[in-house]
């Protein structure tokens, strides 16, 4: 058995059987890292010291027999805007070069004192803005099924390292689709929570009213555990929802039955891959045949939802990223008086994707066409709001698809916005609305993965869980997986 490709699940129940060591697991998947991180380059920062130091003490703890959270000894990978004590976070970006920040996020000081064994830091776009991993200041991550591929984005490097096998599980963010979208192109499962459900205290600010942070793994029990573990009201976070932290694992029953299952047919956009379509219209019929009521539905201002996202995440991102002068974080560009020192460190520490960004929101926001643009999107947000309002009266889940393609080619769409930003046409909706996403594998196509997309109510995500669960269990994707 190669320790490096088992879930977290399995390697827990191995650990409590002492039957394999945390330190046996952790090397094994410290050595995956050293054989394939030369093709994925998943990582920015590695800590395999560190990780190992972690596993012994959990080791020793286990020998005494103390009796430990489930992610105890469990390898874990942390995207690089998640910041962390002592660890430098660069959010792949030039600017916060040399940057360590002074304490933990909320989401990674909770996996720390569930015993989680942290590997070290995964790449992304700069300040998690693209769906390809390759707007990072270091290196593009290579999709492993395919290193000619892109891994998808911006969580690329979380999702890689997931599927390459070089972490057990992974954490995350999604502003616009950035944990499920990767998780769509790797074959992984992906889980964006209610927003609010984790804190995002510490996750450097990309879209505020957006971001959530949540789990990339090989199963959808990892997912639950990983969740159980991070999520929960935090008085440092204002925006943490107050809601009782359930035991995921609790809700992961193989039974759909009665489950009611709408499709809105506004997610098979024009121009999706057919073969993609198939295979997501393959996954529901076999979610009907495990007894859940599937209908057709409609979300009509579904339309709206790209332009709207590409207006308030950009506007968001503007004001978020002032704070980067030069004067509080990492990089410095000396200039003759304080405002050149400014705009040089922005100049030079910011890629050519987020200075886009942050153009597109100040124009946004400034006098004049703020009306025209931000609060006509914001309106359009709460249309999307209500569609999904109206359709979970009637619906517990509905089912779509994550993207309208397999991962593509590195390259071809760098050079254009629109195209990139198309890839998100079917993942911005739920980000809109503050709504949990599920993504699971579910098929090949021209052998790459596909992943189905679960969308349910603010604090459903029991339910996406539970049907996610019983969609895995029923089939031989796992037969499938790369390995
Ligand atoms: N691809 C989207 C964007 O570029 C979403 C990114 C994200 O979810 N962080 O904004």
């Amino acid at each position: 058995m190669n320790l490096a490709e088992i879930t977290a699940h399995e390697a827990g129940d191995l650990l409590r059987r002492r039957e394999i060591s945390a330190a046996e697991l952790t090397d094994a998947v410290l050595q995956q890292i050293d054989r394939s991180e030369s093709t994925i380059h998943a990582y920015i920062t590695r800590t395999p010291d560190e990780a190992r130091r972690q596993a012994a003490e959990i080791d020793r703890r286990f020998a005494a027999g103390e009796d430990l959270p489930a992610l105890a000894g469990i390898p874990i990978a942390l995207k690089d805007n998640l910041s962390t004590k002592g660890i430098r976070t660069t959010c792949a970006s030039k600017i916060l070069d040399g940057y360590v920040p002074p304490y933990d996020a909320t989401a990674v000081e909770r996996l720390r004192a569930a015993g989680a064994v942290i590997l070290g830091k995964t790449n992304l776009d700069e300040f998690a803005m693209g769906s390809s991993t390759e707007f990072s200041a270091f290196y593009p991550t290579a999709n492993p099924w395919d290193p000619s591929l892109v891994p998808g984005g911006s969580s690329g490097g979380s999702a890689a390292a997931v599927a390459a096998n070089e972490a057990t599980v992974a954490l995350g963010s999604d502003t616009g689709g950035s944990i499920r979208l990767p998780a769509s192109f790797c074959g992984v499962v992906g889980l964006k929570p209610t927003y609010g459900r984790v804190s995002r205290y510490g996750l450097v600010a990309f879209g505020s009213s957006l971001d959530q942070i949540g789990p990339l793994t090989r199963d959808v029990t990892d997912a639950a555990i990983v969740l159980s573990a991070i999520a929960g009201r935090d008085p440092r976070d204002s925006t943490s929802l107050d809601w009782p932290v359930q035991d995921y694992r609790q809700s992961l029953i193989s039974e759909v039955k009665g489950l009611r299952v709408g499709v809105p047919n506004e997610y098979f956009v024009e121009g999706m891959d057919p073969m993609v379509a198939e295979a997501i219209r393959r996954a529901i019929a076999k979610i009907a045949e495990l007894g859940a009521n599937v209908d057709e539905t409609s979300l009509p201002n579904t339309r709206y939802a790209l332009a709207a996202y590409y207006v308030v995440a950009p506007a968001e991102a503007s004001s978020n990223l002032a704070r980067y002068d030069g004067v509080k974080y990492g990089l410095r560009v000396d200039g003759s008086d304080v405002w050149e020192m400014f705009n040089r460190t922005r100049e030079v520490g910011f890629g050519a994707e987020v200075k886009r960004r942050i153009m597109v929101g100040t124009y946004t926001l400034s006098a004049g066409y703020y009306e025209a643009y931000y609060v006509q999107a914001m309106k359009a947000r709460t249309l999307i709001k209500q569609d999904f309002d109206r359709a979970f009266e009637r619906f517990d889940v509905l089912a779509v698809p994550t993207a309208p393609t397999v991962a593509f080619p590195l390259g071809a769409r760098i050079e254009d916005p629109v195209a990139m930003y198309l890839t998100d046409v079917c993942t911005v909706t739920v980000n809109a609305a503050g709504l949990p996403g599920l993504v699971v594998p579910c098929a090949l196509v021209r052998g790459l993965p596909v992943g189905l997309q679960l969308l349910g109510a603010p604090g459903s995500e029991d339910t996406l869980l539970r049907i996610g669960y019983a969609f895995e269990q029923s089939g031989d994707w796992k037969a499938t997986r790369l390995t």
